[in-house]
């Protein structure tokens, strides 16, 4: 029997993190009527990602009008790919505009969420407490940073710092500066950084392929356009959708002929436009295009090639006062060492202590390795949700159209607790071992099996990410399959 709606639950909500998926669960939470929320923000602002990443030459890798919310398209992007501090003060703008600034608490970081008698109790690193009904961890995926296993880093001398903490206090120009890592950030950085240095070195373990981009910004014109026709700039974003969709599917089979198209114009870039054979050679990959997140680029090779560039393909021993030491015996001399070397994804929410029912520790279930079903719930952690958690999309298409749909789903999950009907709602443990093995099998027939070293891929090499088309993602996405969750209450 239907309840009536005076049998609603008053849910309170706490939000952990407000990045771009923070931000979207407080404006979502708010249109669909819920009063009672905190968003949780261990920083003194909002913005994560964006916040964090204010390196030379940053800028989003999905075009700006497809890396927006589908609620707030922005006439004003200035490039195809807007720089970071764009994307930062968007995000800012939204925020205040929907009004969802308030219910954020910055400078507290939550440390702790057990769920005791039915309810999350939440602690921060600050002492303060709270207790709520449903949590939604939007914590992020590249977040926590990934420091390199090279001996010596602390013997440096020079200023050393990771491309997701820039030491804007640090003079490069007419310096010499050496970047270790070569994927998006670190390609990012030697263009925007090049023609300032004395002398740049790169340091390449594993060559990349680069998709040639060009980043023009936009005319007044266009922008004009953009302002007086709220519908083209919809067309836009729904346009971008469906490309990059139909590359999303495309990555699920690693000899598809998107990949191929995607490996010709990779490889089609190299040779036209890197001129010495000995260079081509070092930047040529040994894996196919897309193995590992495919970079985009329209001036990387411009930049490589310049007299006072190096790539350096040799291994590195270990750091010295003075700069890197290669393993042929050669001391790179530096006065600034850059550490683009990515994050560790495998963190999620932690090191929040997060412990479930009956003192389920997430530490212990996810000791070998994280994952939930459809990347949303955990078996034995009721009422607890994430945004962009394990075994998600990822890949070169935007993470924003994840998190909306992600969202969707975790709110027809908590109906069921809004209208009285259960006190308690988690993944069951066999749908979710199901799942993962479906996924397993399915993910090492994706481009990202197909045999390189990435971050995609788990302890045992497995790629951890969605391993089926968008469509799929987006279909189950649509409303969530209620057998395959356990509730209680
Ligand atoms: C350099 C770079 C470029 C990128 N480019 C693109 C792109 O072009 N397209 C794309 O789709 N994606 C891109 N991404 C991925 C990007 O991370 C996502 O698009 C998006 O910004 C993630 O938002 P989020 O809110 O999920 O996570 P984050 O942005 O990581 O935000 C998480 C927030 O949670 C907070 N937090 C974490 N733990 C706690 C805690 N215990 N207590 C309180 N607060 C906490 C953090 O401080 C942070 O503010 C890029 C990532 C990087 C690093």
């Amino acid at each position: 029997m239907e309840r009536s709606p005076a049998a609603a639950r008053n849910l309170r909500f706490a939000v952990i993190g407000a990045g771009m998926s923070g931000v979207l669960t407080a404006i979502k939470l708010r249109k669909a009527g819920y009063r009672d929320f905190v968003v949780y923000e261990k920083a003194d602002r909002l913005g994560g990602t964006w916040r964090e990443n204010t390196y030379p030459g940053i800028a989003c890798d999905v075009p700006s009008h497809l890396y927006s919310y589908s609620f707030e398209p922005n006439p004003e992007w200035s490039h195809r790919f807007s720089p970071g501090a764009e994307i930062q003060a968007y995000f800012e703008g939204v925020a205040t505009r929907r009004g969802v600034m308030e219910c954020m608490r910055f400078g507290a970081e939550i440390t702790h969420a057990g769920f005791r008698d039915g309810r999350w109790h939440l602690e921060t690193k600050d002492g303060r407490r709270d207790v709520v009904d449903v949590v939604i961890a939007a914590t992020g995926v590249l977040h926590h940073l990934k420091w390199p296993d090279i001996e010596g880093l602390d013997r440096f001398e020079g200023a050393l710092f990771h491309s997701a903490r820039w030491d804007h206090g640090v003079q490069i120009d007419g310096r010499r500066v050496g970047v270790v890592g070569t994927g998006s950030s670190a390609v990012q950085i030697v263009g925007a950084i090049v023609d300032r240095v004395a002398h740049l070195s790169l340091f390449q373990r594993t060559a990349q392929w680069i998709m040639p981009q060009e980043n023009p910004c936009y005319s007044d014109a266009e922008l004009a356009e953009f302002r007086r026709n709220p519908e083209l700039v919809d067309k836009m974003h729904a346009d971008m959708a469906v490309l990059f969709s139909a590359f999303s599917n495309g990555l699920v089979d690693a000899n598809s002929p998107q990949m191929q198209a995607i490996e010709t114009a990779c490889l089609a870039n190299l040779e036209q436009n890197v001129r010495d054979p000995v260079l081509r050679e070092k930047l040529r990959p040994n894996y196919k295009a897309a193995c590992k997140r495919l970079v985009m680029s329209a001036d990387f090779y411009r930049a490589v090639q310049e007299p006072q560039a190096e790539v350096v393909t040799e291994g590195i021993e270990r750091v010295e006062a003075k700069g890197v030491r290669t393993r042929d015996g050669r001391l790179h001399e530096l006065d600034v060492l850059v550490l683009a070397t990515g994050f560790r994804v495998d963190r999620f929410m932690r090191p929040i202590r997060v412990v479930g029912r009956d003192g389920l520790e997430l530490d212990a279930v996810w000791e070998k390795r994280p994952s939930a079903y459809l990347s949303v719930s955990i078996p034995g952690f009721p009422n607890f949700f994430m945004l962009n958690g394990p075994n998600g999309p990822v890949g070169n298409f935007s993470l924003i159209e994840v998190a909306e749909l992600q969202l969707g789903y975790i709110l027809q999950l908590v109906e069921p607790l809004r209208r009285g009907e259960c006190c308690e709602i988690s993944a069951s443990e066999s749908a979710t071992q199901r799942l993962e093995v479906e996924r397993t099998e399915a993910a090492r027939h994706t481009i990202w099996g197909s045999g390189c070293r990435s971050w995609y891929l788990d302890d045992r090499g497995v790629p951890m990410s969605w391993p089926w088309t968008f469509d799929r993602f987006r279909a189950e996405m649509a409303a969530p399959k209620i057998e395959a969750y356990e509730r209680k209450g």
